[in-house]
């Protein structure tokens, strides 16, 4: 059922985050002494670009700290690069086949006084039989902005690497039991450089394992008490003390809107009146979602935002103030991953997830879905109706908003789907001018269900 997976190495990164980091290496010592906060408050970007031959998804965390800010975005920006490459490189080799894809997604695995923990999944596929899968872990100090190596953090005399593997070993042992762990999949996982992908928590060490079989476990934990004497002092109580002022600020939402606006009831139509329905993909963001929010006040237009449901988790206040004003908010999947890749449980798992946590979020469940990449893999969700777009502006995004708005102004007609992108700041200017021209000529502006 699972494919097969092949791991990468991943020398290149490390190779490059060691240089970041001696870049970097003397210009931190002046935030030593103001005290972090407890939790930061992290929000989440998303990288989405969409070309014929190939397609990128990124998300990834921001902090209040900049130096982990840039060093994440480094690392972003290191693995869009050797995707390029890769991707050129295959076609180069085997001729253009379907599209590639890039996907790299994040959880925050722990974060407390002092440690701030990440951990990137990394898919991509450039052609070959396989996909390629890879993970990075990054342990920051809150302190100073640096990821801490597994070098830096053990004790130089107590042979580390020797002892953590013994460790490892015997917590599989206990976990899988004689036969799987003898099993040469787990065996083969071991032989990798797993060590590198530990992950600080109040539990103690979690180690991520590569993992090749679904008999083999994602990670093992190592409790505090079993590591403390491996762990150099400062960190093994900075650890403990983590444990156990252990607050967790929780991400998702507490309260549910427990009233919301009732969605408007349309302006009855005349048959003659021409409609279309605008409707923006992969938000909701911050900064431009307002913004876009605002404009469509401005031409009394209704509209449809399909969001990726990780984004409505970081961003639900933006969410909700889609909602409140009216606007119909569509379902476009957990994760923006590449569906027609995915098994009918974790396509169904990426619907799901986002109905739950839009209606958590505006008390609205979704009744359209828009699928990433255009595609359109079968849906269990009956309910659902699947919504493609009419115009969206050929290769939009090597476009400038005054060119994009005139191509789709030209393309426009009585009953159309337009599609624009509320991660792109440029999409308040094309919006502007497609509303401005479109109202001239007689447009109304309707949500999808009401097209
Ligand atoms: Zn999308």
């Amino acid at each position: 059922m699972r494919r097969p997976i092949i791991y990468i190495g991943i020398v290149g990164l490390i190779l490059l985050t060691a240089c970041s980091f001696i870049a970097n290496a003397d210009e931190s010592s002046d935030s030593t002494n103001s005290a972090a906060p407890l939790s930061y408050e992290v929000t989440m970007e998303s990288d989405i670009v969409e070309f014929d031959e190939y397609h990128i998804t990124i998300h990834y965390p921001q902090t209040p700290n900049n130096q982990i800010n840039q060093t994440i975005i480094d690392y972003v920006n290191q693995r869009k690069a050797a995707f390029k490459k890769e991707s050129y490189q295959s076609i180069q080799k085997h001729g253009k086949t379907k599209s590639h894809e890039l996907h790299i997604d994040f959880e925050v695995l722990h974060q407390g006084s002092s440690f701030f923990v990440v951990r990137f999944e990394e898919s991509m596929d450039v052609g070959l039989p396989t996909l390629l899968h890879a993970q990075t872990i990054m342990n920051f100090d809150k302190k100073n902005g640096k990821r801490i190596e597994p070098d830096q953090l053990f004790k130089e005399d107590r042979n580390y690497v020797d002892q953590l593997a013994e460790l490892t070993k015997e917590e599989l042992m206990k976990e899988t039991g004689a036969e799987v762990f003898h099993s040469s999949e787990l065996q083969e996982a071991l032989k990798s450089s797993y060590l590198e992908n530990i992950a600080l928590t109040t539990k103690g060490i979690e180690v991520y394992l590569n993992q090749s079989s679904e008999k083999i476990p994602d990670k093992i934990v190592l409790g505090q008490r079993s590591i403390n004497d491996l762990l150099k002092e400062e960190f093994a109580s900075a650890l403990k003390a983590e444990g156990e002022s252990r607050r967790e600020k929780k991400t998702s939402i507490e309260d549910p809107p427990s009233s919301k606006s009732e969605k408007e009831t349309v302006v009855k139509s005349q048959s003659d009146v021409k409609k279309v329905a605008i409707t923006f993909d992969d938000g909701p963001h911050p900064k431009v979602t307002p913004e876009i929010l605002q404009v469509l006040d401005e031409y009394k237009a209704k509209a449809t935002f399909f969001m990726i449901g990780k984004r409505v988790n970081y961003f639900p206040e933006v969410a909700q103030r889609v909602a409140e004003k009216g606007h119909e908010i569509g379902n476009h999947t957990w994760d923006h991953s590449r569906l027609t890749r995915l098994t009918p449980e974790e396509v169904d798992e990426q619907i799901s997830k986002t109905q739950e946590i839009i209606e958590e979020v505006t008390g609205v469940q979704p009744e359209v879905v828009r699928l990433p990449f255009g595609e359109q893999p079968p849906i269990s969700q009956k309910n659902l109706q699947v919504i493609p777009s009419d115009v969206s502006g050929e290769n939009w995004q090597g476009k400038e908003a005054v060119e994009l708005a005139q191509d789709m102004i030209n393309e426009a007609k009585d009953g159309d789907v337009i599609l624009l992108h509320d991660l792109q700041g440029s999409t308040v200017e094309v919006l502007e001018l497609v509303l401005d021209a479109l109202s001239r000529q007689g447009y109304q502006f309707v949500t999808v269900s009401e097209l």
